[in-house]
């Protein structure tokens, strides 16, 4: 038995069919949606993020404005910068590419976002919403992660899940998440002993660790749900946390790399940017 692919792409499509429709409303209601693009320094991978995530918006009808500053600029200037997108009516969404240049506090920054323009959902307080269980913006690895299980029907409820890493941007959130949808949760990280034990036990297993290939077929429990959030650059490619080969004939659904969690973090950037302009213009997105 090989294991069914979970389609990023075919779900991140559906996420931007309705993107794109709730966009359309919000023009309607006359509001043109805008998401400022806030890019430091000449990291080409960074270039090459940014100009993606600007013709992901541009595709469903969300104008983008690029803030590009060469990486000498000092956190007043930027902090200064983000405090102008703050109060420019016309951003509704702000997106500040990380990582940035060591000499800035990248924290200090995503502090000085407005929480309701905070379209990545790395806010303290949009972190704290996801704590209390209230709506906020939430980090679009993991949330679009919860839009991958929904669509395949496969619910966390009453399951156990096992999330392996514990970064702000993905483990913690994703833990939080499928805590949110009554999943029995556990968070591994480079401190965990007999990971591979630890990772047995779940029904739906999250890598999300950045070490290729880390988790092999003898992490899997039989027909468990895997999710490899991992992307690394190796000379063979672009691989996962996961070794595909090995966990496709033991696990029951598997994301690809590429092709998995990937697209899903790039349509749940659009679904919040378009979900921050329509409450600007007075909708309340059902999504
Ligand atoms: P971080 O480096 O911030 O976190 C990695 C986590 O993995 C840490 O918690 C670390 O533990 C844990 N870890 C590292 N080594 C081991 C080990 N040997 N055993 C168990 N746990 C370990 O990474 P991110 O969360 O930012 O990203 C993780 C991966 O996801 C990367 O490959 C990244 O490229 C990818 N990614 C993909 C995205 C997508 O769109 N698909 C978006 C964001 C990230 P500890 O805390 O103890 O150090």
């Amino acid at each position: 038995m090989a294991a069914k692919l979970i389609d990023g792409k075919e779900v991140a499509a559906a996420v931007l069919t309705e993107a794109t429709a709730l966009v359309e409303r919000v023009i309607a209601a006359g509001v043109t949606p805008g998401l400022a693009v806030v890019l430091v320094g000449e990291d080409p991978a960074s270039q090459s993020y940014v100009s993606m995530k600007e013709r992901d918006c541009a595709a469903v009808g969300i104008m983008s404005v690029d803030y590009r500053r060469p990486a000498s600029i000092t956190q007043p200037e930027l902090e200064d910068l983000v405090a102008t997108c703050n109060a420019d009516p016309s951003i509704h969404g702000i997106l500040v590419q990380m990582p940035l240049p060591s000499h800035l506090n990248a924290e200090a920054v995503i502090a000085c976002i407005d929480p309701e323009k905070d379209v990545d959902g790395f806010h303290p307080v949009n972190l704290g919403r996801l704590i209390r269980g209230v709506p906020g913006f939430r980090a679009c690895t993991p949330w679009g992660v919860m839009r991958m299980l929904d669509h395949y029907g496969l619910d966390p409820a009453g399951k156990r899940a096992v999330v392996v890493g514990r970064s702000t941007i993905v483990g913690k959130p994703q833990a939080l998440m499928l805590l949110e949808r009554d999943a029995t949760v556990t968070i591994c990280h480079s401190r965990t002993p007999d990971l591979a034990a630890v990772c047995r036990e779940a029904d739906i297993l999250v890598a999300a660790v950045g070490r290729p290939k880390m988790l092999d077929g003898s992490f899997v429990k039989p027909g468990a749900v895997v999710i490899d959030v991992g992307i690394n650059r190796t000379d063979a490619g672009l691989v996962g946390d996961v070794d595909f080969d090995s966990v496709m004939p033991v696990a029951g659904h598997l994301t690809p790399v590429p092709g998995g969690v990937g697209p899903m973090t790039r349509a749940m950037l659009v679904h919040n940017s378009a979900v921050a302009a329509a409450r600007a213009a007075g909708i309340e997105p059902s999504l």
